[in-house]
């Protein structure tokens, strides 16, 4: 029987910084890593799939999850739920499974609380500037919730302050070998 649990690593950072872009790099060169998928009210993003990017739900079935409380954590973000489900998780990390979490701030506290042993990671961007030139660039979101997601930016930043480390997606490459290198001293910990 495996006894080892596995690691938890949870990564955060602002929206448009490149989180999507490094992960799906990493998980390229990681297999020994999952990637959570949360459970969302949001619409989907064109090209986005159901129990892939994440379990869209009504936000009726959401608010059911939360009382029957299903969640590790969850919370609202620019008007939408987003959450992580329990059972998934544990049940992952007591195979012996690494697992990582692609949440917000506010989520990522909420995990750490519960489980202490859990890695922070945050991904700053180079400057605001660039952030909201990545955001525009990436074609997804009207200006509301550009403008939503560059003041969340600016709170989540202050809150990165908590983290375990800190990286800032400046070169894609360095930060990706940064990443990695945060990741697998964790892993042979
Ligand atoms: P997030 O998942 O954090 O919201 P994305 O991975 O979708 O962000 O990246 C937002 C945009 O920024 C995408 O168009 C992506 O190609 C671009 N991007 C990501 N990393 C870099 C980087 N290091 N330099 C320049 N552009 C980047
Ligand atoms: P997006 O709408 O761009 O996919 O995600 C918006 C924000 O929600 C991002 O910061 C993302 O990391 C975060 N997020 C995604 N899933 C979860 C989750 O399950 N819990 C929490 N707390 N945040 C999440």
């Amino acid at each position: 029987m495996n006894t080892q649990v596995g690691k938890l690593f949870v990564i955060s950072g602002s929206s448009g910084v490149g989180k999507g872009t490094l992960l799906k790099e990493l998980l390229l060169q990681h297999p020994d890593l999952n990637l959570s998928t949360s459970a969302t009210t949001r619409h989907p993003r064109p090209g986005e799939i159901d129990g892939v990017n994440y379990f869209f739900v009504k936000k009726e079935d959401f608010l059911n999850s939360v009382k029957n409380e299903e969640f590790l954590e969850w919370t609202e973000f620019n008007g939408n739920y987003y959450g992580t489900k329990e059972a998934y998780v544990k049940k992952t990390l007591s195979k012996g499974e690494n697992l990582i979490l692609e949440i917000e701030t506010k989520g990522a506290l909420q995990i750490k609380s519960k489980l202490p042993d859990a890695i922070l990671i945050f991904i700053l961007p180079p400057s605001l500037e660039e952030l909201e030139h990545r955001l525009r660039g990436r074609n997804t979101e009207d200006e509301e919730s550009i403008q939503n997601r560059l003041n969340e930016a600016k709170r989540e930043i202050e809150c990165s302050k908590n983290y375990d480390y800190r990286v800032v997606n400046d070169d894609l490459k360095k930060a990706l070998k940064e990443l990695e290198e945060i990741i697998n001293k964790n892993l042979n910990k």
